[in-house]
């Protein structure tokens, strides 16, 4: 089961700003993300940071659909919180 802030969510896809830029905002904040492609192979995966809050997110998009999906990596605190010993 997924820590309750890890909620899915349909986000636009990322590849559509007008300029085309990669983009996608903080659902925690709003700002900007940064958009990283750790894996060449699977470029339609990506990790999402936010500089201005620090959440961290995981992006999928699907190609030829208009929405992606996010969702937020839980952090160590927010894991503690609901590990059951
Ligand atoms: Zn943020």
């Amino acid at each position: 089961m997924l820590p309750t802030m890890s909620r899915i969510i349909s986000i636009p896809q990322p590849s559509s700003d007008p300029c085309g830029r990669m983009r996608a905002d903080c659902t925690d904040c709003g700002c900007d993300l940064a958009l990283h492609l750790p894996d060449p192979m699977r470029p339609l995966r990506m990790l999402a940071t936010c500089e201005a809050c620090g959440a961290w997110f995981l992006v999928e998009a699907v190609a030829d659909e208009s929405e992606a999906v996010m969702v937020r990596l839980p952090s160590y605190g927010s894991l503690r919180a609901t590990t059951v010993n």
